[in-house]
Order: C-alpha cells, then sequence, then structure tokens
C-alpha cells in the first residue's frame, strides 16, 4: 500500500512539472506537448520506486531493464555539443547537484528541496551511487531527476573509448537499480566532453546536459557567494551547477537555504527538464 502511495505521489509531482524542454545551442529542442509529462517515469505495473532493500529481487526480475521493451529510452541525436539550458513557459529554472549521493550533504539538500517541494536534478557518480542506493531510492520518492556522472569522475577526454563505455554504462546500472530507471540525461565530468562521450551517452539513451550557471561551489567561496551568484545568473532557462559531495559541501547546503526561497519569491519555478525524445 505504502508502494502504491509513493508512485501516486511521484505521478503527482511529475504530471505537475512545468513542460520544459532541453534546448541547446543548436536550438533543436522544443518546449513538450500539454501537460502530460514527458519523462517515462513510473510506467503502471512498474517497479516501485523505493526499493533499496531489495536490489537482489530487482535483479531476478528487471522489469525496466533491457529485456523490456518499454525500458529501453528512445536514442536521442548524437550532439556535437551539450544542452545548456531549458526552454519552457516563464520562469522556469534547474538546479542540478553533481558528484553525489554523500551522506553528509544530500540529506540535507533533499530535506530543503522538500520543504519547498522543489524537484532537481542529481547527476550521481556510479561509485557514490553504489555505496549509498537508498539515497537514490529516495530521489526517486521525492520526484527528482537521476542523471549520470560516470563512474569514478575522469577526465573523459584521457580515456579509451572502451573505458568511458564502462564508466557510462555501469553508472547507468546502478541507477536503474537503485533509482528504478535507466537515466535520461548524462553529464561529462568537468564539462570534458569529447566525440565518444556523445556517442556513447546516446547509445546508453542520455542526452548530454552542462549548465548556464557555475556557482564555483567546490571552490567554497563561502555560501553568501555562491547565493550571490545563484541569484546574479537567475534568468528564464538557466541550468545551476551546484554539488552535493566531492569535498566539504556545507556552503552548498547553507547556499540552498537561502536562495532557493528568493527564487521562488521572486516568481521562478524550479522543477526538472523533460526529453522530448521518449
Ligand atoms: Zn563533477
Amino acid at each position: 500500500m505504502k508502494k502504491v502511495q509513493l508512485l501516486t505521489r511521484r505521478r503527482a509531482l511529475l504530471a505537475g512539472a512545468a513542460a520544459v524542454g532541453a534546448a541547446g545551442t543548436a536550438g533543436v529542442l522544443t518546449t513538450g506537448p500539454g501537460d502530460e509529462p514527458a519523462l517515462p517515469a513510473a510506467p503502471v505495473g512498474g517497479p516501485p520506486a523505493r526499493r533499496a532493500h531489495r536490489p537482489s529481487a530487482y535483479r531476478l526480475k528487471p522489469l525496466t531493464g533491457y529485456g523490456s521493451p518499454r525500458a529501453v529510452p528512445v536514442r536521442p541525436p548524437v550532439r556535437r555539443e551539450p544542452l545548456l539550458r531549458v526552454s519552457g513557459r516563464g520562469r522556469t529554472m534547474v538546479l542540478t547537484f553533481d558528484d553525489g549521493p554523500d551522506p553528509r550533504y544530500t540529506p540535507d539538500i533533499l530535506d530543503t528541496l522538500a520543504e519547498y517541494e522543489v524537484r532537481a536534478m542529481f547527476f550521481v557518480c556510479g561509485e557514490m551511487a553504489d555505496a549509498h542506493r537508498e539515497l537514490l531510492a529516495r530521489m526517486a520518492d521525492e520526484g527528482h531527476v537521476v542523471g549520470n556522472h560516470t563512474w569514478s569522475h575522469p577526465l573523459l577526454t584521457r580515456l579509451t573509448r572502451r573505458r568511458i563505455r564502462w564508466e557510462m554504462e555501469s553508472t547507468s546500472d546502478v541507477i536503474e537499480e537503485a533509482y528504478g530507471e535507466r537515466p535520461l540525461w548524462f553529464r561529462a565530468p568537468y564539462g570534458a566532453w569529447n566525440r565518444a562521450a556523445f556517442q556513447l551517452g546516446a547509445e546508453l539513451g542520455m542526452e548530454p546536459l552542462a549548465w548556464t550557471v557555475d556557482t564555483l561551489d567546490w571552490t567554497t567561496p563561502g555560501a553568501r557567494t555562491i547565493v550571490d551568484r545563484v541569484e546574479d545568473g537567475a534568468a528564464p532557462g538557466v541550468v545551476v551547477l551546484c554539488h552535493d559531495a566531492g569535498g566539504d559541501r556545507s556552503q552548498s547546503v547553507t547556499a540552498l537555504r537561502r536562495y532557493l526561497p528568493r527564487l521562488l519569491d521572486s516568481g521562478y519555478h524550479l522543477t526538472v527538464p523533460r526529453r522530448q525524445y521518449t
């Protein structure tokens, strides 16, 4: 019964999302149609969003694995540049948190997002996700979108194609197991993209999403500076880059508590992007 309620809540959250498409420099993508969520989330009869405590049972019955046609996202085009912003109605922005999940900071960020009923994107690293699967299950329960940020956060431009594939594929696998769906979005560590990353990302059903505003929070410039960077960069369609792992992220946690209510007061709708190819 609880699982049904969780799924219902998740569907309600997704259905309530603004129609937001990802818009790249090429301007290929446009606003999604109507109010139907374009993300193939929580299929009827699909697995429960929360299953972190039963990973082995899930492995035996891969309802959304490669064996199920509805689970394989339609392959997006191979891009030459990552998407940098989203297009949508009104003052829409997307918050993204990279490198986690980290049990020291991610729960606090999730608490703040929940307090304001805001959904965000988490570009997780496979090795972190594997160690903290319960946090991916929570992200699923609370309607957040999880993207692929490679397994070990390497500089992809220095890796072989075979190694890049492993970094991406193994991360998508652990996300599927812990979150419930394979990721539809990919972000290269350090924003260092190359042709292999674009090709393999598309092959694995993912769109490359970069960012518009970099808070540089990983340099620990102080919560106030992070807040200023978000507020100075705020504009319709902006994708904000923050981090919930990779070092001491307490400034990022504090900053979110300050800028999130202010953005909402300014009329911004903080949401997650929807894919056009599903
Ligand atoms: Zn990163």
